[in-house]
């Protein structure tokens, strides 16, 4: 059974199967969102006895080549409109709070990159007083430890101004998300 009604805005006469009452769809004509009426209430009615051999929604393409020709008459317009209104099987509010929250969760992980820091022991001296480990301890317990991916030593070569040496330093380079 199908119910046929018009478009609230452009009054376009639509057609459309009666399962698909209460669903929303976009008219046709105009592309305004508008709610299917139930067969009976204010402004639908319902269209005659379906012909006998009636179209499924969509069958067309199934149809032997001399079959369809002969409906193309016939039906052609009717089932024409029936391709056109794309009926929204969800209201369209329970999609959207359907998929609100994996993007959520989504977006807050992929906020964390895989980065490096490296701590140079040269970098943690402050007038004679050695921070290396303080500042390492830092910046792990920042990081937090499900964030921590490696944590490589490192030797390097430092130039020291006072001395005119070369001396062999030492550092961490630790990867981690963040
Ligand atoms: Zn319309």
């Amino acid at each position: 059974m199908d119910i046929v009604f018009n478009c609230p805005k452009c009054e376009q006469e639509l057609e459309v199967d009666s399962t698909g009452a209460g669903s929303q769809i976009e008219c046709p004509n105009c592309q305004e969102t508008i709610v299917i009426p139930h067969a009976g209430t204010d402004g639908a009615r319902t269209a005659g006895a379906p012909a006998s051999g009636s179209i499924p929604t969509g069958g067309i393409p199934t149809l032997p080549p001399a079959q369809a020709s002969s409906i193309a008459t016939s039906a052609a317009a009717k089932v024409e409109m029936h391709l056109k209104v794309p009926v929204h099987n969800k209201p369209v509010t329970t999609l959207i709070a359907r998929t609100l929250k994996p993007l959520e969760v989504t977006a807050r992980e992929s906020d964390k990159k895989i980065r490096v820091k490296t701590i140079r022991h040269t970098d943690c001296i402050e007038v004679g007083h050695d921070t290396f480990d303080e500042v390492v301890s830092n910046f792990l317990q920042v990081t937090g430890e499900p964030n921590i991916i490696s944590i490589t030593p490192m030797s390097y070569t430092h130039a020291d101004i006072g001395s005119q040496k070369l001396l062999t330093e030492y550092a961490v380079m630790i990867v981690y998300r963040g």
